[in-house]
């Protein structure tokens, strides 16, 4: 689920294997430990609970020597966090290894290692991996055959790296189900859950399949399919083109990126705007077919990627006027449902490795689906390299765990593709005209409006002693309520719940008091004097009301009400527009509250885990 990093070199790789982790230290983790092999053979093994900084720390008091090694931040799944339980973890002194995933028949291997004799010094799932690669190799043959061997015995998700302290020329890897790439170097080869871990030493890579397993040395890489068959995997440059960087003269990543946002849009829409007509040549020829064939459309993603989808049924259904259905990966991957005809099948994920999607994805196209099309962040990502098509969100690494300019971007990609699938299904030349203008000028908007961000900065002080709060929206806002709450739960650990305006009376209003402080979402379109119907309630109660409303919405200041004025913006692109000053409050909460912004507790940013 976390991070990765291998290396095998003539120089010293220490601190490579440590800039990696850093560079993976936003997908959150609660542990980290490195295993270096020296020139007399002698293994080095550090592992700190908490932060990489306390591992490099221990490693700056007792220095490690050794060009191969292998290194790992750990977001337990099996055993607490804990320095016995931190990878890499090693069997008879001699095999070492670091994994992401989970094996889940690890209790029946553990059983069966134990009656050999093996010792098992932690409470992971991992330890098994170890000790099997030693068992296997007992019995003869390459360290890669008896990684072979191993991975025929495990069930659940991995992606690995083998080391063996008596022959440190090399260290083999092998993925199924999470990610790995090779990082090619000149006489010196490494090994990443993620590329970008790896950019300070190449920018050269090759991505293993699902079920290779591979030999890496310093000058070669031998790869073998599931079926243990020789294959090639393609060397490409990564298209990635920023590096991730620092963090500028932003106190945190997320508030960077949410700042980097009308940037990432003007990237996003680059080229696919013509002058009233959307552009999705990059989709090809055949792509763009299966868009005018498309009469249905099913999409299915997790967390923020899920609230995205839920405000694109809104726009499928309203302009291209075809049924759009949207559902949590980890649901639809184990139930049984109904297929429509022409039906594209849409992923959206931030870093295309969520592990859900990934299933759902894969048996929709076992299932018969018209097409698949995934909206992503990184290239050459697993979801990218299954879907028959992909559109890039190109929103640059998003570093924090708590999605945003990766939110903003996605939404944006739906519209694109909602008024391409439209035109060929009632959408008229003027209504994707106004959709085209609204998007030309949705860069310049988020910027003005994140101008509001000293008023919501004073705001978020409201915030600071609540336990509890409730965001309001309907329509198409309604999911960006949700994504309102979903920030501030995993920034600020404020529990935070979203409604359906008109579902107040069903229930929710029962918790309105005084301390329970309710935002809404308030643009202005024909559903605003429900909505201040709405809020009428809730003042009834005594309820502390923020309003993010349109400026041009009469909404006034009053007792128990603040009201936040947002930029006027064209109805369609609203969504996207309110989202930002959320991000915001969520933000300045957590400052406030003193939090982890960017890695809060127990979440990780690419779930590769199920
Ligand atoms: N399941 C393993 C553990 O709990 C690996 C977790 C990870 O991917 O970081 O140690």
């Amino acid at each position: 689920m976390c991070g990765i990093v291998g290396a095998v070199a003539q120089r010293d790789v220490a601190e490579i294997l440590l800039e990696g982790l850093r560079r993976l230290e936003y997908r959150g983790y609660d542990s980290a430990g490195l295993a270096v092999v020296d020139n007399s053979d002698e293994l080095h093994r550090v592992r700190r609970i908490g932060k990489v900084a306390e591992l490099t720390d221990a490693v700056s008091q007792s220095p490690v020597h050794g060009g191969t090694g292998i290194a790992h931040t750990r977001w337990a799944t099996h055993g607490e966090p804990s320095e016995r339980n931190a990878h890499p973890h090693v069997s008879g002194d001699r095999f070492v290894v670091v994994h992401n995933g989970i094996i889940e028949n690890h209790e029946t291997l553990r059983a069966l290692l134990q009656n050999e004799g093996f010792e098992f010094t932690s409470g992971t799932d991992t330890e098994v991996i170890v000790h099997l690669v030693n068992h296997e190799q007992q019995k003869g043959g390459t360290l890669l055959e008896a990684v072979q061997r191993t991975v025929t015995q495990l069930e659940g998700a991995y992606g690995m790296v083998v080391m063996d302290r008596t022959d440190s020329d090399r260290l083999i890897v092998a993925r199924s189900g999470s990610p790995l790439v090779i990082g090619l170097g000149l006489g010196e080869n490494f090994i990443a859950s993620d590329q970008l871990a790896l950019f300070p030493v190449t920018r050269r890579f090759m991505y293993l399949e699902e079920g290779d397993v591979a030999e890496v040395t310093r000058t070669d890489v031998t790869i073998l399919d599931s079926n243990g068959h020789p294959v090639e995997r393609e060397a490409r440059d990564s298209e990635i083109e920023h590096d991730a960087g620092d963090k500028g003269q932003y106190r945190h990543y997320m508030l960077k990126e949410i700042h980097e946002q009308p940037e990432a849009l003007t990237n996003t829409l680059e080229g696919r705007l013509g002058e009233h007509q959307v552009n999705l040549s990059v989709l090809g020829k055949e792509g763009q077919e299966l868009l005018n064939r498309t009469r249905a459309v099913q999409i299915v993603a997790c967390g923020t990627s899920y609230n995205s989808a839920m405000v694109a049924r809104y726009w499928f259904e309203e302009l291209a006027g075809i049924p759009c259905r949207v559902e949590i990966a980890s649901e639809f991957r184990y139930r049984k449902f109904f297929v429509p005809e022409d039906c594209l099948f849409i992923t959206l994920s931030q870093s295309g490795e969520t592990a859900d999607t990934l299933a759902a994805l894969k048996l929709a196209k076992e299932l018969g689906y018209m097409a698949t099309l995934a909206i992503c962040n990184v290239p050459g990502s697993s979801m990218v390299r299954e879907s028959d098509m992909a559109l890039m969100t190109h929103a640059g690494a998003e570093i924090g765990v708590a999605s945003t300019k990766a939110f903003t971007t996605q939404l944006a990609n739906l519209l694109l593709l909602v008024t391409a699938v439209g035109r060929h299904t009632g959408m008229t030349a003027e209504q994707e005209a106004s959709v085209v203008s609204a998007l030309k000028a949705l860069p310049q908007i988020l910027k003005s409006t994140l101008s509001m961000s000293d008023d919501i900065e004073k705001m978020a002080e409201a915030f600071a002693d609540k336990h509890h709060s409730l965001f309001l929206g309907r329509g198409s806002q309604y999911p960006i309520a949700m994504e309102g709450a979903l920030k501030l739960k995993e920034i600020s650990y404020i529990h935070a719940e979203a409604y359906a305006a008109g579902e107040l009376k069903h229930g929710p209003l029962a918790l309105i008091d005084n301390d329970m402080p309710v935002i809404v979402v308030a643009p202005n379109n024909d559903l605003l004097e429900k909505l201040k119907s709405n809020m009428e309630e809730v003042r009834a109660r005594g309820g502390q009301l923020f309003v993010f409303a349109d400026r041009n919405a009469s909404l006034k200041n009053g007792e128990g009400v603040q009201v936040l004025p947002v930029e006027a913006s064209p109805e369609i692109i609203a969504p996207i527009v309110y989202t930002v000053p959320l991000q915001l409050l969520s933000y300045y909460v957590a400052v406030i509250k003193g939090t982890d912004v960017d890695q809060p507790r127990n979440l990780a940013k690419s779930v590769t885990v199920e």
